[in-house]
């Protein structure tokens, strides 16, 4: 089962992931994740992402298709996975397509978490606040929701196009949003 979990930042499709994750038994891969793992242990990789990443920029396509290369080559990865956070380019979504044909997959779903605007604003100073993460500064939530709006938004009509897309209302409570996502997928 190849999901794709896609959403703007501060959409909560990082939770839902996880819990489809838990409910399905396959791995969640988060790319957010896996850079700042490397940003923590200043890898290479992790020292040129995170210029990207503070000011609010998408890493570069050809580190992030390393990235997820690896990933998706990894054993725990053979029965499925929860894609997180990528891909977030059409660069990206035709990379994944062709890797997952390779091993003669292909994407099953892949669920939109839709959230108004002024909310995942309002959501992420909030997680400013409690998490402290450095890209969730007003500055840099204002340019990120702005590179998903042109960068990432373009794959909603890419999946639409190809009967992939579900939409999932992504208003009211963690558990309200994940019923709703279980009902998309009728389980
Ligand atoms: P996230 O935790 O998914 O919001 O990702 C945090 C930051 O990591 C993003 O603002 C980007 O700078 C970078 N990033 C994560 N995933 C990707 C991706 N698939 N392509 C490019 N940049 C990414």
């Amino acid at each position: 089962m190849q999901i794709i979990v896609l959403g703007a930042p501060g959409s909560g499709k990082g939770t839902q992931g996880a819990l489809l994750a838990d409910r399905l038994g396959v791995p969640k891969i988060a790319t957010g994740d896996l850079l700042r793992a490397a940003v923590r242990d200043r890898t290479p990789l992790g020292v040129e992402a995170r210029s990207f990443m503070d000011r609010g920029l998408l890493v570069p396509d050809e580190i992030i298709l390393g990235l997820i290369e690896e990933v998706l080559r990894s054993p725990e990865a053979q029965d499925g996975v929860i894609m997180d956070g990528f891909p977030r380019t059409l660069a990206q979504a035709e990379a994944v397509e062709g890797l997952l044909a390779d091993r003669g997959s292909r994407i099953d779903r892949v669920l939109l978490i839709d959230v108004p605007e002024d909310e995942l604003v309002k959501r992420m100073l909030g997680r400013a606040r409690a998490e402290g993460r450095s890209d969730d500064t007003p500055e840099t939530i204002r340019k990120r929701l702005a590179v998903y709006g042109e960068q990432t938004a373009p794959l909603i009509r890419y999946y639409e196009e190809r009967g992939l897309l579900t939409t999932i209302v992504g208003l009211g409570t963690v558990r309200e949003v994940a019923d709703r996502v279980n009902e998309a997928l009728g389980r």
